[in-house]
């Protein structure tokens, strides 16, 4: 059996070609592509608004700045995440905070929330926005975290970068009914591809509008959004500082033609998720749990070892012995040296370390063949029973 890694890209024949069209027509960047994937994937998510860029750190990046976040301001996510969820609000000068996880979703703790909300208001040190991660998939408890925006008045961004695709009390993630920006990731591991690239949805125009100019330099075309009238065809003002954070045509043409097969590709993801439930059921491992007040787009499939099962150093070594691509979602982001230097301590969010100490990414992606998935199940148990 060849290496099976954690999670892959699918591509086929018509993403080939979509792309190729591209590159033989007359636009490579700013042409009609991008556009079009925005088009898509907001009326996938039932949004007003989409905004393509080169990546999830680039989306999450403008997304604060379009919330105004700053120096002086302080934002709160789950240290169950990527670097670049909390990376972000440092590139904006702000300071960042976490909060612990729940040890049944992974997802950030809505009663943790609710707690270091109450402290943080006697000490005046409230987050300007939180960001929920909906890890491996799964939304967060986006209702009740919106209830606490209403009473402490904090800007919501889900970070959605596993979740394309899962749907929440009956909606689309992205639909931001419970959130001002809603992030996506199109890194090749995610649920579609654009190789890189991101995503940031809203139903609030004036955020759309913000990230649209951050991601192109702060330069803008639209008259309403000039200090004074044009001063002919050729003419453009910069308003604000940007960057170039556009996404490519071909990058857009490999999302749009993605966006065909998501479905398929969650639903598929459920099926193998269905089987590996069943199959190892009776491992010493607590499986995913899955909220019945969502449908996750299953990004990961994370196995927590239990205390009479090997060390997850044991337990992992020897599935990657037998060429199994496993991995581990996520080292908790406070204990990064990084964080630690700005003054984090292993310790402070006890969840987070003690999942991540039993934690194992299984395969999981909607190329896994079925005598591929057995050999993942027949290698969990040879190695836990
Ligand atoms: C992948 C990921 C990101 C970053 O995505 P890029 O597109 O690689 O920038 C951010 N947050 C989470 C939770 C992710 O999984």
């Amino acid at each position: 059996m060849s290496f099976i890694p954690y999670g892959k890209q699918a591509i086929n024949q018509q993403d080939i070609q979509a792309v190729i069209d591209v590159l033989t027509s007359d636009y490579l960047t700013q042409g009609p592509q991008v556009p079009a994937f925005e088009q898509a994937v907001a009326s996938y998510c039932g949004v007003a608004a989409a905004v393509a860029v080169n990546s999830a750190t680039s989306a999450l990046h403008i997304a604060y700045l379009a919330l105004g976040l700053g120096k002086g301001d302080i934002l709160w996510t789950t240290p169950n995440t990527f670097v670049a969820t909390a990376n972000a609000a440092l590139f904006c000068g702000a300071e960042v905070d976490f909060v612990d996880i729940e040890a049944t979703t992974y997802n950030l703790s809505v009663e943790k929330l609710a707690h270091k909300l109450e402290e943080a208001e006697r000490t005046g040190k409230l987050p300007k926005i939180v960001v929920p991660v909906h890890f491996a998939g799964q939304s967060c408890d986006m209702k009740a975290i919106h209830a606490l925006s209403l009473q402490y008045g904090f800007a919501i961004v889900e970070d959605a970068s596993h979740a394309i695709g899962a749907s929440y009390l009956g909606r689309k993630v992205g639909s931001c009914q419970y959130s001002d920006i809603t992030i996506f990731s199109f890194h090749p591991v995610k649920i579609i591809t654009t190789a890189e690239g991101g995503l940031a949805t809203s139903n609030l125009p004036g955020l759309v509008e913000k990230m649209q100019l951050l991601r192109s330099h702060g330069i803008t075309r639209e008259p309403h959004l000039m200090t004074h009238s044009t001063d002919g065809p050729w003419y453009y003002q910069q308003v604000d500082l940007g960057f170039n954070y556009r996404m490519t045509e071909m990058q857009a043409a490999l999302g749009l033609n993605q966006m065909t097969r998501l479905d398929a590709f969650v639903t598929k993801r459920h099926e193998l998720a269905k089987h590996y439930d069943a199959a190892l059921k009776e491992l010493p491992i607590q499986r995913p749990f899955q909220s019945p007040d969502s449908y996750s787009s299953y990004h990961l499939y994370p196995i927590v070892l239990q205390q009479n099962a090997p060390s997850r150093a044991v337990v992992f070594e020897k599935l990657r012995l037998k060429e199994l691509g496993v991995n581990v979602h996520y080292i908790p982001v406070h204990t990064q040296p990084y964080y630690q230097g700005l003054g984090f301590k292993v310790g402070d969010f006890p969840n987070a370390e003690s999942y991540y100490q039993n934690t194992i990414s299984i395969p999981l992606h909607q190329g896994i063949l079925p005598e591929q998935q057995t050999f993942v199940i027949d290698a969990l148990c040879e190695i836990l029973q």
